[in-house]
């Protein structure tokens, strides 16, 4: 049996993390050749000690010399920077986990498809942003992009041999966040500790604010949108406390497929891994009896205006994506670092997109790295300026 050759993206993250448990558990299968980390050394170093990685790259120049340190006496190489983790994305591998966070996936991404692998996408930025570039790329090189949000992954897997024609709708779900029971009067005061934990999923704190505000919804609806190519009337957003329905797809007969499943992304990312084989994964199996009862209500706009904003950038399209995603980010920056409020940080982005989105070349601009960065820099300078004008709390 041939090995597989694999790279990890993130391996330090909590998505990375997840990926190197399901590999660790049959090792004899694979040849790591890349494992990549922002600032974790330690971890990063590892790990790679641990799956002889071809390849450990540290993103942050300055941690080189420690990352040397760290891999002295073993055969994995050391390099630094985004010029090298560029380099190592283009090494030739089977299939490579993109769980970098940030903008900073993007690249690595787009050079692991130009050389023709399976890119397994947890990395949402990278689909809000630059959707069709991703997408362009790997079908100009025979290459795949797998999606991991829990949800995405949910959709695709009930789509397997249905006719995407058929489809009628597609439902994503949504815990409702920290604030879900909280009366709307209040979110104005909502701490960032309040905002930080997460009734289900044990995830980084600002993946948990973006779910207690539902901007991480938001991007899981351009996410869909983007991927699937369903029209935004088509995607509903469904609050479902429990957390155990990802994702249901209505067809036109009126059938409604679900995805069921424990709140873990070993679920997700080991569909991603064994695709299009479903293998036995490590994860708690559902005992619905137990369970009794699944919840579900709609979703409030005045609670989650980050929904509404979603819309607005389905509709405009090209470069909306990339300006939504750093104003999103540089407001999350400022609640967290107190400057501004938990319901300001859509106000901002409302206020951003109303600037930029009405014309600014942004709409049919051609999607390209160069655009993508001009656009990148118009939504930050305009969030800053926005930040600035607006009233602390
Ligand atoms: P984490 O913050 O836990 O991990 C992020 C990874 O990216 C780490 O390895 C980190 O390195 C690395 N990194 C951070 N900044 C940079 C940079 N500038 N350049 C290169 N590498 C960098 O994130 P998650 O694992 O939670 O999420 C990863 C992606 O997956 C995100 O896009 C997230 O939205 C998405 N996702 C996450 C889910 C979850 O359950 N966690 C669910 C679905 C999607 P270091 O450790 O050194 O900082």
């Amino acid at each position: 049996m041939s090995l597989r050759r694999v790279s990890v993206f993130g391996a330090t993250g909590s998505i990375g993390q997840s990926t190197l448990d399901l590999i660790g558990r049959a090792p004899d299968h694979y040849n790591v050749v890349a494992l990549t980390a922002g600032r974790n050394v330690a971890q990063l170093a590892e790990d790679a000690r641990r799956f002889k990685a071809e390849v450990a790259v540290i993103s942050d120049e300055s941690l080189l010399p420690e990352l040397r340190l760290a891999l002295q006496g073993c055969s994995t190489e050391a390099a630094a920077g985004v010029l090298a983790l560029n380099e190592a994305a283009s090494r030739p591998v089977d299939w490579v986990m993109s769980a970098i966070v940030g903008a900073a996936g993007l690249e690595p991404g787009l050079k692991a498809l130009e050389q023709g692998a399976t890119l397994a996408l947890a990395n949402k930025e990278s689909l809000v942003t630059a959707g069709k570039l991703l997408l362009k790329t790997a079908a100009e090189n025979g290459a795949r992009v797998l999606p991991v949000d829990s949800e995405h992954s949910a959709v695709f897997q009930a789509l397997v041999g249905e006719d995407i024609s058929a489809v009628e709708r597609v439902i994503i779900t949504a815990s409702g966040g920290a604030f879900r029971d909280w009366p709307v009067e209040r979110l104005k005061q909502a701490t960032v500790a309040q905002a930080s934990s997460h009734p289900n999923w044990d995830m980084g704190q600002r993946i948990t604010i973006d779910s207690a505000s539902m901007f991480n919804k938001a991007l899981e609806v351009i996410e869909t949108h983007e991927y699937f190519g369903f029209l935004p009337d088509q995607i509903e957003v469904l609050i479902h406390p429990q957390s155990l329905v990802h994702a249901l797809v209505g067809f036109q007969d009126g059938g409604l497929m679900a995805h069921l499943g424990a709140p873990d992304m070993r679920h997700a990312i080991g569909y991603a891994l064994h695709y299009p084989k479903r293998e036995k994964l490590p994860v708690a199996r559902l005992n619905l009896a137990e369970i009794g009862q699944l919840d579900f209500a709609a979703p409030d706009i005045e609670r989650y205006p980050a929904l509404a904003l979603a819309n607005t950038v389905m509709e405009r399209g090209g470069l909306s994506g990339a300006v939504f995603n750093v104003a999103k980010d540089a407001a999350l920056d400022a609640f967290i670092a107190g400057q501004i409020g938990f319901t300001q940080m859509s106000e901002v982005v409302e206020e951003v997109l109303d600037l930029l989105l009405p014309d600014n070349g942004l709409i049919d601009a051609p999607m390209n790295l160069d655009n993508l960065r001009h656009a990148t820099q118009l939504g930050q300078s305009t969030t800053a300026q926005v930040m600035r004008a607006t009233k602390a709390i």
